[in-house]
């Protein structure tokens, strides 16, 4: 299963003639054939099964301390506008006996991602899914993001960060969630 390219095409010369260009022209000519290819690749996640990926590494572990993965770094579509989002998400874990290869939060994030989206929800699957698939302690999930539909039209806060969390299990705990906040903030050295 795939997207359908030639539906992607016909509506993007569409979407040309709309606004007023000629999609003969030289520089359009292959235009609709490199749109529905784009989308075929950010359109992937909806081909994919999220809990799969992780389903694929889980391990048996003794582990009872939080396990952090920072800065993933994203590219979604807003589902309202069909415009980029994109950002970072920190993802962290209590293991309670199973651990997950940590290369596959990331594809995970990944297979959410590429789909139409809205922040608040992406931040929510991805912690219901390690929830869900992991069966940890507990579970947070933070996204900061830029919206391209909020910079490029309508109100135009140019630069401006969308913050979204959800927390799980045991990081509603005050303690918890305080290490949680702590760990996702504390600098980074050499890598930035
Ligand atoms: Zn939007």
């Amino acid at each position: 299963m795939s997207v359908d390219l030639e539906k992607i095409e016909v509506a993007t010369k569409m979407i040309l003639e709309a606004i007023g260009e000629n999609p003969n022209r030289d520089g359009l000519k292959k235009t609709p054939k490199r749109v529905a290819k784009a989308f075929e690749e950010i359109c992937s996640g909806y081909f994919k099964n999220p809990k799969e990926v992780l389903n694929d590494a889980l391990f048996e572990s003794t582990n009872n301390e939080m396990v952090v993965v920072r800065n993933i770094e994203f590219y979604s579509m807003c589902e309202h506008h069909i415009l980029p989002f994109f950002g970072r998400v920190h993802v962290a874990y209590i293991p309670d006996k199973k651990v997950v290869g940590l290369s596959k939060i990331p594809r995970m994030v990944e297979v959410f991602a590429r789909r139409l989206q809205i922040q608040e929800q992406l931040t929510e699957q991805i912690a219901d899914a390690i929830m869900d698939v992991v069966k940890p302690k507990g579970v947070g999930v933070v996204i900061h993001a830029r919206h391209m539909c909020m910079e490029m039209r309508g109100v135009k806060t140019k630069h401006s960060y969308t913050s979204s969390s959800a927390l799980r299990g045991n990081f509603l705990e005050d303690k918890i969630k305080e290490e949680f906040f702590n760990l996702i903030n504390a600098p980074t050295q050499n890598h930035f």
